[in-house]
């Protein structure tokens, strides 16, 4: 069920850089004491005295209600994404959320869902809520596309749950790896295409356009239905 956005004020508990491209955010709510949403809602945050806000995807599992965690990429450097990288633990942050309608449709045999960088933030929370909080049985795939390795975050989780979930695959793109890495290389549309596609899943995009308009014509070419292609633009 989609909820009304409300306004909340929150405080940032933890604060992890991973590489120097994205920051992990744990932020507590303080009033009201829980944010409830659906998995790949995000929340819009006040970045500026003057009252400029931006968009973040909440990264965690909708069960957990009294905090929520985000995955920002810090290299815009704007108003947003300075904001939170410089942000101490402690300090408040008022936002307004949940907020999107980019979530999980019932019903689905397959789903597949490719992300390019902090792009994975909504689909750590849908599959964990599916794995999970549904305990879902349906195929689920997750391609995700970072520049470096160092840019992974998330492994050791999606990697425990695949072996937890076998129909739970996980596949980390890298498209400038190091010598040695023997996972899939380049782009996300990439690796898609060396897997076998399935006509009958529910694709879900979240990420970057340059991504989103590549992906959303490979599946045009593959005959997919308007309705079965779900997706987030970043910027
Ligand atoms: C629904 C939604 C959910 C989002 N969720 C997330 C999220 O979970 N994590 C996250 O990191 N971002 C997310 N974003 C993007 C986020 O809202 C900001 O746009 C981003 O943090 C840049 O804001 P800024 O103020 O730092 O940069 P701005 O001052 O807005 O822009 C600075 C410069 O960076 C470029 N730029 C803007 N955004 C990006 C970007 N994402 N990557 C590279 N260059 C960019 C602009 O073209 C501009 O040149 C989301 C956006 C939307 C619409």
């Amino acid at each position: 069920m989609i909820r009304p956005p409300t306004r909340f004020t929150c405080a940032l508990v933890n604060s992890q850089p991973v590489g120097d491209k994205y920051v992990q955010l744990t932020l507590e709510m303080i009033t009201p004491p829980e944010l409830q949403f659906e998995a790949g809602q995000y929340v819009s945050l006040k970045v500026a005295e003057r009252g400029d806000r931006r968009s973040y995807s909440i990264a965690n599992i909708p069960s957990v209600g009294h905090a929520f965690e985000l995955l920002v990429d810090v290299t815009p450097q704007g108003l947003g994404s300075t904001y939170l990288q410089n942000l101490k633990v402690g300090e408040r942050v008022e936002g307004l959320g949940p907020l999107g309608m980019f979530t999980l449709a019932d019903d689905e045999p397959a789903r597949v869902m490719v992300a390019t960088g902090s792009g994975v933030a909504p689909f750590r929370s849908m599959a964990l809520h599916l794995l999970q909080t549904q305990g879902s049985t349906a195929p689920l795939t997750l391609y995700w596309g970072v520049r470096h390795v160092e840019d992974l975050c998330y492994v050791e989780e999606f990697e425990q749950l695949s072996m937890a979930f076998p129909h739970f695959q996980f596949h980390p793109v890298i498209s400038q790896p190091i010598s040695g890495w023997t996972l899939c290389r380049g782009r996300v549309t990439d690796c898609l295409a060396t897997h076998a596609f399935d006509d009958s899943a529910g694709y879900y995009l979240c990420g970057n356009a340059g991504m989103i308009t590549a992906v959303v014509s490979f599946l045009q070419e593959k005959g997919l239905r308007r309705e079965q292609v779900h997706f987030e633009k970043f910027y």
